[in-house]
């Protein structure tokens, strides 16, 4: 049985203001439910970088990841973990049972309960794989996942060719949806002299003037010895 704590859940639910009260046993039962009935397992690798310009970072094994910004995220970088992590389909299943039956609410509540132990079960694996790799000597940068910013949703097709998910049980459809839906994919960079690292002492946002920039990872204190 996995460990969640309901202000998982709470986070997954978003802001509940005057309504956390009235939700508060359906989260407790959620919470319980979720972790009885979920079974989180996950898939892992590390690849070499061989290059990172244009665009395009390229792996070994001919792996390739694309998008406009990643070059600048690999600045420096070595190589980068792959991983997917899901909670299984058994709140997903129970979910739709509960929807199809006209239970929204508990439904939603308990939609939150598989996200967070898919969450937790990501977070739980990526911690554990970046103390390995800064205990081996590197620096490692930000979490990098498909649909956002710097890799589109694309960059599943990738994450789907890195990593053999079916040894887990999971699929990417056509959509580009993973099934189980509680399911979470994640690439990080590391590098002895990674640029962009998760650390806020070394971490240049602090002192790069791009305002607008989508990725900062600190907010903006100025230039040194100004
Ligand atoms: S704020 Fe500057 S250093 Fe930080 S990610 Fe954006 S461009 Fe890079």
């Amino acid at each position: 049985m996995v460990e969640l704590d309901p202000e998982e859940v709470w986070r997954c639910l978003g802001p509940a203001g005057n309504a956390r009260e009235s939700l508060h046993s359906d989260v407790l039962e959620a919470t319980e439910f979720a972790a009885t009935a979920s079974q989180p397992r996950g898939i892992s690798r590390v690849l070499n970088v061989e290059s990172a310009a244009r665009g395009k970072v390229h792996f070994e094994g001919g792996f390739i990841a694309e998008g406009k910004r990643l070059p600048h995220i690999f600045e420096g970088a070595e190589g980068a973990i792959f991983l997917i992590a899901t909670a299984g389909p058994g709140v997903e299943t129970e979910v739709e049972a509960m929807m199809a039956r006209g239970d929204h609410i508990e439904g939603v509540v308990l939609d939150a309960g598989g996200s967070a132990v898919a969450i937790n079960a990501a977070e739980q694996m990526q911690a554990q794989l970046m103390w390995e790799v800064e205990q081996a000597g590197y620096k490692v940068g930000p979490t990098i996942t498909p649909g956002t910013e710097p890799w589109d949703i694309e960059g599943q097709r990738t994450m789907f060719d890195v990593l053999i998910a079916d040894e887990i049980d999971v699929t990417l459809l056509e959509s580009r949806l993973m099934y189980p839906q509680k399911t979470q994919s994640k690439m990080i960079p590391f590098g002895r002299d990674l640029k962009l690292v998760n650390n806020p002492d070394e971490a240049p946002c602090r002192t790069c003037r791009a305002q607008r920039c989508p990725m900062r990872m600190e907010e903006y204190v100025g230039i040194l010895g100004e």
